[in-house]
């Protein structure tokens, strides 16, 4: 648990680190080593048969992603967190980490492009079977779960729709059937807090918000640490079955000494130690430094937002603007109960004049950066049909809420009346 539980200091002083205890460094050292020299045999022996908790090789932990995965433990208010090479890997690790051939999942029909591909394709691959569900109505994930569903997973403000996920109810519904809620934090940060309705793993992509600047790729997953996976038997056999290629260590059980921590422990020293994947230690110093301003940015994101949907609303060439600001219904229901201090500075406009409109718009944006990536300090925006979401075919494109004229924009923390006056040129 973290000493302080306001987002803000815990972005700068949450976790493990205070002062590297040697040099008294009080930035956190890029500790650029494969491997950490042992005390004696006895030590290293005690190292492996997680006797003691400790470095060893830097595939499996390293003190520069131990700071980053304490801190942004505390701040989403979880039990402990471990950071990979992507978003994508995040997502992967997620799902095996519960999932064998055979096994599926329920997931929201509403993704990233890459997840959905990952979802639909690549897991097919290995035998896990994905079972998408609108979550427009959260009792469709109940009605997809059997005996051999491990989790639910969904984003918590997933573009391009926009529409926030209702998180309390599909992960009450979770906890009544046994099944545990995944939910992609990426584009949320500080303005949600999904272990507060009930998830029991949130992940993100550091590569966006908690980056900031589009120096890196990263990912990262969080146990909330209050799922009870024990309990649930078989449903987890990864995590309640003996474990030979660790001499038949059960998880749930032997995680136990050290916390409620058994799915992100199991994750570490079986997927993180047979697959790779690792994060950097440099690329977790660069997601350290912008997790410091994170709280900051994203107040000044959020504001950027609010105003840029305002004005695009009244645009004569906008058809449509997508933001939560402008929800209406349920919608709004759900993005002012999930969504605190802000709606997020991801935004959907459709343009009259569909494709050839978005693609000619985002030819003439200046100041905008026309990039694949979301959440940097920077505005960026893109035409999803052609690029992110090119290799949906048209059903799955609608199904994910991508029309030909979409346009999206991840409005940035420049000065609002720059902002303005590029999308009004862009526009014109
Ligand atoms: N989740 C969301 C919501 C994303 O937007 C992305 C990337 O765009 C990912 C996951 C994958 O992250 P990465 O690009 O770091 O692999």
């Amino acid at each position: 648990m973290s000493r302080y539980n306001k987002p803000e200091t815990i972005a700068l002083h949450g976790g493990s680190h205070r002062a590297d205890p040697t040099a008294g460094s009080v930035a956190v050292p890029i500790h650029q080593t494969t491997s950490f020299q042992f005390q004696d045999t006895g030590h290293a022996a005690r190292l492996f048969g997680l006797a003691e908790l400790g470095n060893i090789y830097t595939r499996i932990m390293n003190p520069t992603c131990d700071a980053l995965e304490t801190r942004i433990a505390a701040m989403e208010g979880g039990a402990a967190a471990l950071a990979v090479g992507s978003g994508q890997a995040a997502t992967t690790f997620c799902v095996m980490n519960l999932c064998e051939a055979g096994d599926n999942i329920v997931s929201s029909t509403d993704l990233y492009g890459g997840t959905w591909n990952l979802f639909a394709n690549t897991l097919k691959q290995f035998g896990i079977e994905v079972r998408f569900v609108d979550p427009a109505d959260p009792e469709a994930f109940a009605r997809a779960t059997d005996a051999r569903t491990r989790a639910y997973y969904a984003e918590t403000l997933p573009n391009p729709k926009l529409n926030v996920f209702p998180i309390a109810e599909v992960a009450a519904i979770g906890r009544r059937l046994g099944v545990p809620l995944i939910m992609d934090n990426t584009a949320a940060p500080i303005i949600c807090r999904p272990f507060e309705h009930g998830a029991a793993i949130v992940m993100h992509s550091t590569t966006k918000w908690i980056g900031g600047h589009g120096t890196s790729i990263g990912g990262i997953v969080v146990d909330g640490g209050n799922f009870d996976w024990e309990a649930g038997g078989d449903r987890f056999p990864t995590l309640n079955r003996p474990d030979p290629s660790y001499h038949g260590a059960i998880w749930s059980q032997a995680a136990k000494p050290l916390g409620p921590i058994a799915y992100i422990l199991r994750m570490r020293t079986c997927l993180l130690r047979d697959i790779g994947a690792p994060m950097a230690p440099f690329n977790a110093f660069m997601f350290l430094q912008g997790l410091e301003t994170l709280p900051l940015r994203m107040e000044r994101h959020c504001e950027n937002a609010i105003k840029a949907a305002a004005w695009l609303k009244q645009h004569p060439k906008v058809t449509k603007v997508i933001h939560p600001s402008l929800a209406e219904g349920e919608m709004r229901r759900r993005a002012e109960t999930y969504l605190k201090g802000g709606y997020g500075s991801l935004m959907g406009i459709e343009l009259a004049g569909g494709k050839e409109a978005g693609q000619a718009f985002i030819e003439k944006l200046k100041m905008f950066y026309h990039v694949a990536n979301i959440g940097d300090a920077r505005s960026l925006a893109i035409h999803p049909a052609t690029t992110t979401h090119s290799q949906l075919d048209e059903q799955e494109q609608a199904a994910s809420g991508v029309t030909p004229g979409y346009v999206r924009l991840s409005i940035g923390i420049e000065h609002i009346d720059d902002i303005i006056a590029d999308l009004e040129q862009a526009l014109g």
